[in-house]
């Protein structure tokens, strides 16, 4: 299947699927009926600022399709959170439960607005406004929000409170992500990263590859990719790459993720390990083999395993050539765009796409959501020992289909995604 360009990420989503619908031989409605969101709710959100000012912020939430189960997908803080964005998202939420075979359909939300310029009580309060302006069409067995970037557990709170308070009564499965002692569940904080570790590990062994050499360059240093560095720092791997939005650390030797965690906590960067306050203590620095960059300096290093972890469209056509990892875990949602796809599949660069490598995250998710049903709780070892196999069955899958087609795992994922969706249209009768 060969990858068609666009830069439109909703866009790009259609060629895709059209793409996908011909090698598949879906008719023109079920094409039709797979391309189309099922609800896009745009609503303002009013918000009185710490000094008294008011402002409106734009909010969406895009309900994609329900074919196999409720609404699921997260809620995002950024100021690129656009309605194409958002519809492109949702889409992949949708391909993405389909994939790994867990009864969701795929939703996404989005505020449209810098969080880092707001205080943690204006954050609160938009978190509250978003599910005053959107409650009416969340719901347990309806749309199940989630934590996406730059929104947290603790912001999941806030929206569950918000919307139990509305509906008085209780409904923790509304939404996942949430604090423990709220109903989430075990385990949650490191799924997204522990699923892609799963699908990484069971690719290196089906690749026959000695993973004690392996070295990990890791871009974003949140949720998702703390969580992965810390995971492959304790099973042997060496991190020699880190980076946020600010910087870049760059450490052949190895760097230990739990020591830049705590640097990047009390100095706001990574970069702080070596360089608190701004004032870098070079002697060290030499003596660790350590150098600080750019983010964008992190992409090209000399390494093995490349996991981007922090944003969309951060692999492009211009440094996808000086790319080095042979191996590309995306934990990111959309972290390469078509055209640098396309280059690093002329260069036998293997990517393990979003939809299977950060899926991990709506698996905890849909235990979360399990659990809240029942009213009973597993232990975290319970929980990963449930999320393994539905990683590593994905994952075969994936490789199988790609195999047998001879396409890339990216595009095999969406082969199996759309036929599942497919699937379940025509379950669902055409009267
Ligand atoms: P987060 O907000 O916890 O962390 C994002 C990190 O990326 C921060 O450390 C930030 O400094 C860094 N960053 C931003 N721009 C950067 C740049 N240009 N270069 C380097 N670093 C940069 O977010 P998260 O929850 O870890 O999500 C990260 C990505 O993973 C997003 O694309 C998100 O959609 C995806 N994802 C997350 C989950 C999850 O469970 N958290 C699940 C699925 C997908």
């Amino acid at each position: 299947m060969d990858t068609p360009l666009s830069h439109n990420p909703f866009a790009f989503y259609i060629e895709r699927l059209r793409h996908a619908g011909g090698a598949l031989g879906l008719s023109e409605i079920e094409c039709g009926a797979l391309e189309k969101p099922d609800t896009i709710i745009e609503r303002d959100i009013p918000l009185t600022r710490d000094d008294g000012t008011r402002e409106t912020l734009r909010a969406y939430r895009v309900q994609f399709n329900n074919l196999r189960g409720p609404y699921k997908g997260g809620i995002r803080f950024h100021p690129a959170a656009d309605l194409d964005e958002v519809k492109a998202l949702a889409a992949a939420m949708a391909i993405k439960c389909a994939v790994i075979g867990i009864p969701f359909g795929g939703g996404k939300g989005g505020v449209q607005f810098n969080p880092k310029e707001y205080s943690a009580a204006e954050i609160e309060r938009v978190a509250r406004g978003f599910v005053r302006a959107m409650g009416d069409t969340l719901g347990v067995d309806r749309d199940i929000p989630a934590p996406d970037l730059y929104t947290t557990s603790a912001i999941m709170g806030y929206m569950l409170d918000e919307y139990e308070k509305m509906n008085k009564h209780s409904e923790p499965g509304m939404i996942t992500g949430k604090p423990i002692v709220l109903g989430g569940s075990l385990g949650r904080d490191r799924a997204t990263a522990q699923g892609g570790v799963y699908v990484l590990e069971h690719m290196i062994d089906t690749l026959e590859l000695d993973r004690s050499h392996l070295r990990v360059a890791v871009q974003g240093f949140g949720n998702a990719g703390f969580h992965a560095a810390r995971i492959l720092h304790a099973l042997g791997y060496t991190i020699v790459g880190l980076s946020d939005s600010k910087g870049s650390l760059i450490g052949v030797q190895g760097l230990d993720p739990l020591r830049v965690q705590k640097a990047k906590q009390e100095y706001g960067t990574v970069a702080g390990l070596y360089c608190p306050d701004g004032v870098c203590d070079e002697v060290q620095m030499e003596k660790d083999g350590v150098s600080i960059g750019a983010n964008e300096d992190l992409l090209a290093m000399d390494c093995d395993i490349l996991i981007p972890a922090a944003f969309d469209n951060q692999i492009t056509g211009e440094n996808a050539p000086r790319i080095n990892a042979k191996i590309i875990l995306e934990l990111a949602n959309g972290p390469t765009t078509p055209e640098a796809d396309a280059i690093l599949k002329r260069r036998d660069i293997k990517v393990i796409p979003d939809v299977l490598g950060n899926a991990g995250g709506v698996a905890v998710s849909y235990f979360e959501w399990v659990q809240n049903k029942q009213g009973y709780y597993w232990t975290e070892e319970e929980v990963l020992s449930r999320l393994k196999p539905i990683m590593v069955a994905a994952f075969q899958s994936v490789w199988d289909t790609g195999m047998e087609k001879h396409v890339t795992m990216r595009d095999a994922a969406f082969l199996l995604g759309v036929e599942r969706l497919a699937t379940a249209l025509r379950a669902r009768g055409t009267a």
